[in-house]
């Protein structure tokens, strides 16, 4: 016998059969559909008989188990550490609210074989894909514990979603279909996989797209990106184009500040003339993002005034950019770092900031 659907791997298709299976009434098979994608969870589905609410519980399990869920002290940010049904593996999940949106960090793989120097989920090496069921649960679950509804999702948790690119796309599918999540709204994060980012571009949802660029330069890159080695700045950009023709979006180029190493002034002109007149409405935008510490690395983050001054040289080539602010300091909310403190009973002192 195959294993049973998970809650949310489970097709319409599966959940109606076995609703039919089951002898229920017809209108049931849009009542349970609605309720799996309700703000709430199944278990709170009042509409539904408690019951059918429970067999449905027993036949589409559930696949994440909690090990660690933080809030942060103001409580907008709370941080899940999953283990997973199959295998233990450990994700991470990540909510941010603020009062006009509500964003799920949401992981595509366990661990990460892209060893980016500077990740905490690269340092930690590559476990395995996520189904399409794992990444939409996290979504699902995110939601159920916030006030507000999902109004963002980022590929930006741990892994790398271009590297799982039928699960990824099947999660953003059933994320806009079915959770009425718009597909600008989703945001895909990667450190360069040129194949997956030109699938991206020949679909017709128009996703966000958010590219990891770090560098300015192949020399700088191939160090902390080895992925550079096999996709060169140039490929990435040219691929990163193409998205922002095909679907008219404005391209993110997310940018990890360590002091010393890739925040110089020349580094800024640099980076603003390879993304000056960049395709997609309004051109590039730069986030820089202060480097998260993390046990395997030993660069620091770049001061605040550096990131300012960096953030006006790029603006002087035309290229807009936003200093992000830090996020659940206190929570470890930043890729692989919960999951790398747990495993490690005694890390390092250090504050971790949200890198995403
Ligand atoms: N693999 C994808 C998405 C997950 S990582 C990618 O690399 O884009 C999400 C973002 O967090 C990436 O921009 C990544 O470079 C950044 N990141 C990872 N570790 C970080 C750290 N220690 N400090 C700051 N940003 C970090
Ligand atoms: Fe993987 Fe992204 Fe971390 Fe690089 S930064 S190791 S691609 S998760």
């Amino acid at each position: 016998m195959t294993a049973a659907p998970s809650r949310y791997g489970a097709t319409l298709d599966e959940i109606t059969s076995t609703l039919s299976e089951w002898g229920e009434p017809r209108y049931r098979t849009a009542q349970v559909w609605s309720a799996l994608h309700a703000p709430h969870s199944l278990e709170d589905a009042t509409a539904l008989p408690r019951a059918l609410r429970d067999r449905l519980g027993d036949a589409f399990p559930l696949v994440l188990t909690p090990e660690v869920v933080s809030a942060s002290s103001d409580t907008m940010t709370t941080k899940w550490l999953w283990s997973c049904t199959a295998g233990g593996a450990q994700v991470e999940t990540v909510l941010m609210r603020s009062p006009n949106r509500a964003t799920v960090c949401i992981s595509s793989q366990a661990g990460c074989a892209m060893g980016c120097t500077f990740c905490a989920t690269g340092q930690a090496g590559f476990e395995r894909h996520l189904t399409t069921g794992e990444i939409v649960e996290q979504v699902a679950r995110a939601g159920h514990s916030s006030e507000q509804r999902i109004s963002n999702v980022v590929f930006m948790g741990m892994g790398e979603p271009l590297a799982n690119y039928d699960a990824v796309w099947g999660a953003v599918e059933r994320l806009h279909g079915d959770f009425g999540i718009s597909a600008r709204r989703i945001t895909v994060s990667t450190v360069g996989v040129v194949p997956g980012m030109r699938r991206l571009a020949a679909e017709s949802l128009p996703v966000t797209l958010a590219v990891s660029l770090h560098a300015p330069d192949d020399e700088l890159r191939n160090q902390l990106v080895p992925l550079n080695r096999r996709y060169p700045i140039a490929e990435v950009l040219d691929a990163a184009a193409d998205v922002a023709g095909a679907h008219g979006r404005r391209i993110t180029f997310e940018y990890a500040c360590i002091a010393g190493v890739n925040d110089r002034i020349d580094q800024a002109d640099a980076l603003g003339a390879l993304l000056r007149s960049f395709p997609g409405s309004g051109g590039a935008h730069v986030n820089l993002i202060p480097l998260n510490p993390t046990a395997g690395f030993t660069g620091h983050a770049a001061r605040h005034d550096r990131l300012r001054i960096f953030a006006e040289r790029l603006a002087g080539k035309g290229v807009t950019a936003t200093i992000r602010r830090n996020r659940g300091t206190d929570i470890d909310a930043a890729c692989g770092q919960l999951r790398a403190r747990v495993a490690i009973p005694d890390p390092p002192s250090g504050s971790a900031t949200m890198a995403p």
